[in-house]
């Protein structure tokens, strides 16, 4: 039961990218070798069979046929090479054959036939065509050996084909997009806010297009830029956009395809790329989520994978080989910058930052008009409202919004997208799709409703939490329900009060749950984990426990920036001890203040639940009547700025 705006929010899958080898070694090889060998062996078996069946069923021996010349019942013998065609009085046809170099005749007369009826036998010799003749005879040798030829053929084929797959390992996997290709062309029309990164990008650009007007006055150019965001902010776009700006070719591959299954790949893959791209030069090559092999060395993280390494400072040693006039610019992105290596960002390398920043309202709106280009409108959508309505939605999140808000029209058999084909895109993206199929029983009902109903209250009544936007108890995605809460602002700063506010309405629907049926239900157990970690993060990041006092216990991510590895904690059970008794305090009393609410409260409580019971979503309106029926005074955005 989420109640906040963008928790967990799932990851994309990354594509698979090396799918051509895999497939290949992983199964068509064994399986076209076993599918050749099979046929190979029918074919064989059957052409036996058949052979043996025609020269079992009418070939006699020489011995026969002199009994049956002396029996009377031969009437003519074609001789054809060494082959004997007898031709029977009552018509029957049978098969022999005479013994090389010696006359038929002779040979008969050795087995002993009587001369008397060998003259009744008409003997004709006929010597067959040369062609036919040999092939006749060599038929049963030739066709199976041309079938082991084919079939070597065949296999070494394959195998040439995967030898050559093995020895272009290295050869560099980089996708080029070719700056004449306007159809993959994108600019910094594409991409929109990120204001900072596009100046400092726009640089980049200059230098490409126009070097000399740099190098002649003796300005030292960037080698690398890397961009640094959070997923889904426009880096790879970004970075498309100064290849397509400054129209030189862009080499792209991203970090996990360096490293592949045979160790030395990943370098030797580097090496390639740098080289192809000196080639081409102006040229951008494009290292996406260099996180994967730009870890910090030696930690023994993620396996302590050499090849990682390799890759990595065979990047380390291209970079510090360029010329200065080398007219190559490296760009890498990462959302992880805390766990690059600190070589990666030393002068000379990567020594550019371009930090590109989740979108303000106003960036949304920018980036809602670029997605909504191609798209028929009708007229009541205001892209505005729906910026104000994404704080922190990134820039893949907002296409995505207008995607499905396409869709939705298109389901529905509509021409144009509406605004309230919008406004749900927005819940669905957020928070995975509705499952109206997910049907909760009558209790379960009961029990989210108030679960909800008590977020909602509690963020009402305490002054620092955002107002409530949106209750619903339809299950999406992985929630029961929700409250949606939007603040009146984007914030970049969150104070004490609002940490311990949000807090308290974590605990909104744990204590409803237990203060109406008595009981609670595991529904409460992402609010738990959210406020723990928020209590936590209080104490140990920003210094906002009177007890502890501002002490920086925890990095980010457990690691600094610039850091060697893994920091194990820093501190003494003795401050670990009391870290826990602080967290513990900061819960216990947002507990209590989270009671109290809920207790003088219940009569807005119970008519939020029966209310959500009825009708599953109240709106943002609709919560607002029923509070002041209830003798609960909304807050208005002036409230928020005057206090
Ligand atoms: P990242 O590489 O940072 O994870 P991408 O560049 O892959 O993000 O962005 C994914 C998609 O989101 C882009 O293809 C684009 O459609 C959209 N997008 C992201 N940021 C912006 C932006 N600033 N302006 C316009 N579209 C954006
Ligand atoms: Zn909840
Ligand atoms: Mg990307």
């Amino acid at each position: 039961m989420k109640q906040d705006k963008k928790q967990n929010y799932p990851k994309k899958p990354k594509k698979n990218s090396k799918k051509g080898l895999q497939i290949f070694l992983g199964k068509s090889l064994p399986q076209n070798i076993f599918v050749t060998l099979l046929i190979f062996f029918i074919i064989t078996a059957v052409y036996s069979l058949i052979s043996e069946n025609i020269s079992k069923s009418d070939k006699i021996a020489l011995s026969q046929l002199v009994i049956e010349i002396n029996e009377g019942d031969v009437s003519e013998i074609v001789v054809k090479g060494e082959g004997l065609e007898i031709l029977y009085s009552d018509g029957q046809k049978k098969k022999s054959k005479k013994e090389t170099a010696t006359a038929l005749t002779d040979t008969l007369v050795n087995y002993g036939v009587s001369l008397e009826k060998l003259k009744d036998v008409k003997i004709e010799i006929n010597n067959p065509s040369g062609f036919l003749f040999w092939l006749g005879n060599l038929a049963p040798f030739l066709i199976p050996l041309l079938f082991i030829i084919f079939f070597i053929w065949f296999l070494s084929r394959q195998m040439k084909g995967a030898g050559m797959q093995a020895f272009s390992f290295g050869q560099s996997k980089a996708r080029m997009i070719d700056p004449k290709d306007s159809s993959q062309r994108v600019t910094f029309n594409d991409v929109a806010g990120a204001k900072e990164a596009k100046e400092e990008l726009i640089e980049i650009v200059d230098f490409l297009k126009n070097p000399k007007k740099f190098l002649e006055i003796g300005a030292r150019i960037p080698k690398g830029v890397i961009l640094m965001g959070a997923s889904g902010t426009g880096k790879t776009l970004l970075a498309r956009a100064v290849a397509g700006e400054a129209g030189v070719p862009f080499f792209s591959i991203s970090g996990s395809e360096f490293v592949e299954m045979f160790v030395g790949v990943g370098a030797s893959r580097v090496r390639d790329l740098f080289k192809i791209a000196k080639h081409t030069a102006p040229a951008i090559i494009f290292i996406d989520e260099i996180d994967a092999v730009g870890r910090v060395r030696g930690t023994g993280v993620g396996g302590g994978n050499d090849e990682r390494e390799q890759t990595l400072n065979q990047i380390l040693v291209e970079m510090d080989g360029f010329e200065p006039n080398e007219k190559v610019i490296i760009m890498a992105a990462t959302n992880r910058p805390d766990v690059l290596d600190p070589a990666l960002l030393r002068p000379g390398r990567f020594d550019r930052r371009v930090v590109i920043d989740l979108p303000d309202r106003n960036d949304r709106e920018q980036i809602l008009k670029i997605h909504a280009r191609a798209k028929p409108f009708s007229e009541d959508v205001n892209l505005a409202t729906i910026a104000e309505r994404t704080p922190g939605f990134s820039g893949a999140d907002l296409y995505s919004l207008m995607n499905e808000g396409a869709i939705l029209a298109a389901r529905e058999n509509r021409k144009k997208i509406s605004q309230f084909d919008l406004i749900r895109s927005i819940e669905k993206v957020m928070l995975g799709p509705e499952r109206k199929s997910h049907i909760l029983s009558k209790r379960e009902k009961k029990i989210t409703a108030y679960h909800e109903a008590g977020h909602a209250l509690i963020a009402s009544v305490l002054p620092y939490a955002d107002p409530v936007h949106k209750i619903s108890i339809i299950s999406r995605g992985r929630v029961a329900g929700y409250t949606l809460k939007l603040p009146f602002e984007d914030r970049k700063m969150q104070s004490k009060k609002e940490f311990l506010d949000d807090i308290a309405v974590s605990l909104g629907g744990y204590l409803a749950e237990k203060m109406v049926f008595d009981d609670l239900t595991t529904g409460a157990s992402n609010d738990i984990q959210v406020l723990t970690a928020l209590a936590r993060n209080m104490v140990t990041k920003y210094g906002m426990s009177e007890q502890v006092g501002p002490i920086a216990l925890e990095g980010d991510n457990d690691r600094t920036m610039f850091g060697e590895g893994i920091i194990s904690k820093k501190y003494s059970e003795k401050v670990s001890s009391e870290i826990d008794t602080e967290v513990a305090h900061i819960i216990d009393k947002a507990y209590k203040n989270t009671e109290h609410i809920l207790k003088t409260h219940k009569q807005a409580l119970d008519a939020i639940a029966e209310k959500l019971v009825e009708v599953e979503t109240i709106e943002r309106n609709e919560f607002e009547k029923l509070l002041l029926v209830n003798g609960i005074t909304p807050k208005k955005k002036e409230d928020i700025e005057h206090s």
